[in-house]
């Protein structure tokens, strides 16, 4: 499908060409865009989520749309994915464009100041430098939130989110290709030393007591659409605007130049050309994907992912194939997805319950389970799916 199948080429664009090229990088992301989202026949990329295609055409957002209400499009690149955007502006403060630049600008700032482990004067290379040596690291007001909520998160699903299981997705490291199972005795080491609750937040100061390290990763798109919603509240000029991180987080913020609802596509879990279904939303919410098809490999007709489960250091088997998260918060949403992968779907309705979220899974039968809350808001697209249990807009 487009989104994958881009995202993978993006991927080799960018170790081909890596920082060196950047603006060749984007021209042949452009075109490789605009040839996906024709050969898909959908208006959507980048992976798990994206604007619905209503009738199925292309540009969906456009296409009832006045002139004036007409959206502005950008296609960039920011977190190591691709970043869709459609703008609805009113008056003329500021341009759209200048507002798109501005958006990859915050994810690319969100990114490398704070929460990657890859670059090493970020906070979180920071505080994973220090692990295990009794030396608290200090980080920003803004990283100490996110950590802050990062527990809360991992505290209510009872660990099935936990942010300090940096070293052993690192061991997996499914962006490697190199597709191989590492070796069981090194997965139990650093298993033992995964835990939430070693973790001491004080403030700015951030210890972590054993020798592991913290992963936001599960987190991270949520947290720059946080920051991106905190932007967009503040310009004047914009009135809706759906911002997509790699098709598994996307912030629906405002409402779109029609006053129509936002409709956020849900894909297909196993047609990677397909959707899965539509979800309908009024007004500012999050949406994030945590799927068994986004970063995996097989062998010994076994899928392996990347969604871990901290307690057994071995991909999350909870018999689902992917969940949807809708929410109030991007950084819950994201974490929440996460999350509920591990736990299954049973369990993950108290928890999205506390956070007055909703959720989609859908289970490796194919049947799709919705929170109550989401009933009557989503629509089940896609052939070979049940829905089950009730509701659905048809
Ligand atoms: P994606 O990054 O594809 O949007 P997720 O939001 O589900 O998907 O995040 C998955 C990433 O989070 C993994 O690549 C890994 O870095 C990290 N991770 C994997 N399992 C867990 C877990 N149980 N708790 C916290 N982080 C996790
Ligand atoms: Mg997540």
């Amino acid at each position: 499908m487009a989104g994958r199948a881009t995202d993978r080429m993006v991927n080799r664009l960018m170790k081909t060409y890596g920082g060196r090229a950047a603006p060749v990088v984007a021209m042949l992301l452009a075109c490789v865009l605009a040839l996906s989202s024709c050969a898909s026949g959908a208006g959507t990329m980048g992976g798990g989520v994206g604007e619905a295609a209503s009738g199925g055409a292309a540009g969906a957002a456009a296409d009832t749309a006045t002139d004036s209400a007409a959206p502005y499009e950008d296609v960039g690149f920011a977190m190591g994915t691709v970043v869709n955007q459609t703008i609805y502006m009113r008056g003329e403060s500021v341009t759209p464009a200048a507002v798109a630049a501005e958006i990859i600008g915050i994810l690319e700032g969100v990114e490398s100041k704070w929460l990657s482990w890859r670059v090493g004067d970020s906070d979180i290379a920071a505080i994973n430098r220090a692990a295990g040596t009794g030396v608290p690291a200090r980080v920003a007001d803004e990283t100490a939130a996110y950590i802050d909520d990062a527990l809360r998160i991992a505290e209510d699903s009872g660990g099935a989110f936990d942010p300090t299981i940096g070293k052993l997705s690192r061991l997996w490291d499914f962006d490697s290709g190199k597709n191989e199972i590492p070796d069981s005795a090194e997965i139990k080491r650093l298993t033992k030393d995964v835990g939430y609750a070693g973790i001491r937040l004080n403030g700015r100061s951030v210890l972590l007591e054993k020798a592991s390290g913290i992963d936001l990763g599960a987190a991270g798109k949520g947290i720059g659409c946080d920051e991106i919603e905190a932007y967009l509240s503040g310009v004047e000029g914009v009135r809706g605007a759906l911002v997509n991180v790699g098709g598994s987080s996307i912030l629906a913020y405002g409402e779109k130049g029609t006053g129509e609802p936002w409709k956020v596509a849900v894909l297909d879990p196993r047609d990677a050309a397909g959707f899965l279904g539509a979800v309908s939303l009024d007004g500012t919410h999050h949406v994030s994907t945590s799927g068994d098809y986004e970063r995996y490999f097989e062998t010994g007709g076994k899928r392996y992912h990347h969604i871990l489960d901290p307690k057994t250091g071995y991909p999350a088997d909870s018999g689902l194939m992917s969940v949807t998260v809708v929410a109030k918060n991007g950084l819950g949403c994201d974490a929440l997805s996460t999350a509920c992968f591990v736990l299954g779907y049973e369990k993950s309705l108290p928890l999205l319950a506390k956070h007055g979220a909703e959720g989609i899974f859908v289970d490796t039968d194919r049947r799709v389970f919705l929170t109550d809350g989401i009933k009557d808001r989503f629509t089940l697209m896609a052939d070979g799916y049940d829905l089950a249990n009730g509701g659905g807009i048809q």
